[in-house]
């Protein structure tokens, strides 16, 4: 199975080879979706653990005896239907076709399942429609403006 969590990573466990321990130790894959970790300070991931049930919780558990704090209702994308005039600049530089579009409407759709969270349309949008926020009631896919009359 696999969670995403958010890492809160505190200055004296940035040097820890953290996804190698997690690997090695308890078979479980960490898939590095965000990064914010300057040396000698403290930082943030968002990252994506594979594994079994038991050795996802044996591994978070250890992240926490190093110090980590575990945020298990990470940072989700959200887009404003208000500001959004379909402009399709963020879905040029998605990686992982989470916003996209479809016929018949042929408006932006984020589908939030398919969001890696790297952040990459946020400065992309000129009209500021999509932001980090906490919303986890964001269904797994969501029609962002009705189809014209
Ligand atoms: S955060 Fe990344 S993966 Fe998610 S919608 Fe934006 S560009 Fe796509
Ligand atoms: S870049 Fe902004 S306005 Fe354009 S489609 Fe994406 S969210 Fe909508």
């Amino acid at each position: 199975m696999k969670r995403r969590l958010t890492l809160h990573v505190p200055r004296e466990a940035v040097h820890q080879p953290l996804t190698y321990r997690l690997a090695v130790d308890f078979d479980v894959a960490a898939k590095i979706l965000r990064a914010q970790v300057a040396p000698n300070q403290s930082g943030t991931m968002v990252v994506e653990l594979s594994g079994d049930i038991d050795e996802l919780d044996a591994a978070e558990a250890w992240l926490e005896r190093q110090g980590l704090r575990l945020d298990r209702a990470p940072d989700q994308i959200r887009v404003d239907p208000q500001r959004c005039v379909d402009c399709g600049l963020c879905s040029s530089v998605c990686p992982s076709g989470a916003l996209a579009f479809a016929a018949p409407s042929w408006r932006l759709q984020f589908h939030a399942e398919r969001c890696l969270v790297c952040e990459q349309c946020i400065p992309s949008c000129p009209f500021e429609a999509i932001s980090l926020g906490l919303d986890q009631r964001v269904p797994a896919t969501i029609q962002l403006s009705a189809p014209p009359t």
